[in-house]
């Protein structure tokens, strides 16, 4: 079997967990062999026998590619992508943040009631959120 024509590779990846393609690009992490030809195929690799690169499942599938290559495992690349979904979610956490502080200063509460709630200084709280939810 031929290795997938790169812009199958881009086409499958869409489709794929946040992260997937941010990580072929980059290259900290290698694609499968397969990607975009299988529909089982996890595009990330995690095993490569010498220059082909594969993912589990086209490794469990695998017959005669790398027949008698010593197989070299990859560090798992799912680590690398739950540290992306963690940071997204620590991202999406801190604007939810700055939307509540902000409703809760239009609702009419003080900094010292946010600040209570936080746990810090009124001058501390003013000095975070101000700028998105308005002086004073
Ligand atoms: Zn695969």
């Amino acid at each position: 079997m031929t290795p997938p024509m790169p812009s199958r590779l881009s086409r499958r990846t869409d489709h794929d967990p946040p992260g997937v393609k941010d990580l072929l690009t980059s290259g900290l992490a290698r694609a499968c062999q397969y990607a975009g030809a299988r529909p089982a195929c996890q595009v990330l690799a995690v095993v490569c026998y010498g220059p082909a690169a594969l993912c589990a499942p086209c490794d469990q599938r695998r017959s005669t590619l790398g027949k008698g290559t010593r197989p070299v495992a990859l560090p798992d690349p799912r680590a690398l992508l739950q540290i992306t979904a963690a940071s997204r979610a620590c991202e999406q956490a801190a604007a939810d943040l700055r939307d509540a502080v902000a409703a809760a200063r239009r609702a009419g509460h003080p900094w010292s009631a946010v600040a209570a709630i936080l746990g810090g200084t009124r001058q501390a709280a003013q000095q975070r959120f101000a700028r998105t939810a308005g002086q004073r």
